[in-house]
């Protein structure tokens, strides 16, 4: 993520590519509102992968695990999808999605 670090211009096309690489990690971005150069803050979304995992814990809680473990996809981190906020000025910079693509 050095790549953003020396990054001079604000074109939107470096946002695009930007998406790219998304993740569940705090992104080194910068802000299309307020032009903030920073690590993003994460909030912890369900999201499509979410509700896959839940159903398939469902199956499995069914036939071998017991259903304690079917809250787990709604309270870990992992299977949640990511959505980045500016720090400064709390924008919706973009989402990761651990299924489908990120927006
Ligand atoms: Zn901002």
């Amino acid at each position: 993520m050095r790549r953003f670090q020396i990054s001079a211009s604000h074109t939107p096309s470096m946002l695009v590519n930007a998406k790219k690489y998304l993740s569940d990690r705090p992104q080194l971005l910068d802000c299309p509102r307020c032009k903030n150069h920073g690590e993003t803050e994460l909030r912890f979304v369900n999201g499509f992968f979410t509700y896959v995992s839940f159903f398939v814990l469902l199956i499995f809680g069914i036939t071998i695990l017991p259903l304690f473990f079917l809250w787990v996809p709604f309270c870990v981190e992992t299977f949640k999808d990511a959505e980045h906020y500016c720090p400064s000025c709390r924008a919706w910079i973009g989402t990761y999605r651990r299924l489908g693509k990120s927006t």
